[in-house]
């Protein structure tokens, strides 16, 4: 596991734990800068698939949807925890459903949902990268409905 601050290769494994039967967590330190941190292994089904748009099937990959909420997220001033968290929420809903296949709009739904609730800006941006003009209708919709409930922002 390469340091997340200075790339180093090297990092120690302070102490283990199993904060739910299915979840290991790991603490961390790199051996060269000292930085700490965590990782979280569980099990991700493998036989997962993605149908895109185009009709491909491409396998499961968390980095997309880790990125593509980063990437909503940009202003904002997240800590990465709550972003992890976050994504942790998405793919245990995403998993959550019985099926093995699942489609690029039931992911985009579903990272929307979660979104929604944690940054209405992210909210907008997701959407307006993710919706393709065929959506517009309802993209109009879905801003008036952030509009419409604008009182927290
Ligand atoms: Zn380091």
């Amino acid at each position: 596991m390469r340091c997340p601050r200075c790339q180093h290769e090297d990092t120690r494994v302070l102490d283990t734990r199993m904060p739910e039967p299915q979840i290991v967590k790991r603490r961390r330190q790199c051996s060269l800068c000292g930085f700490r941190f965590s990782t979280v292994e569980r099990p991700v089904p493998e036989e997962i698939s993605v149908l895109k748009r185009s009709g491909k099937v491409e396998e499961f990959d968390r980095q997309k949807i880790t990125a593509s909420v980063q990437c909503a997220l940009k202003k904002g001033n997240r800590r990465r925890e709550e972003v992890e968290a976050l994504v942790e929420e998405i793919l245990q809903n995403l998993f959550a459903e019985k099926s093995k296949c699942l489609s690029s709009e039931e992911i985009g739904e579903e990272v929307l949902r979660c979104l929604r609730r944690f940054d209405r800006l992210a909210y907008v941006r997701y959407l307006s990268v993710h919706k393709t003009f065929a959506d517009l209708g309802e993209f109009q919709r879905k801003i008036g409905e952030v509009q419409s409930h604008g009182d927290a922002v």
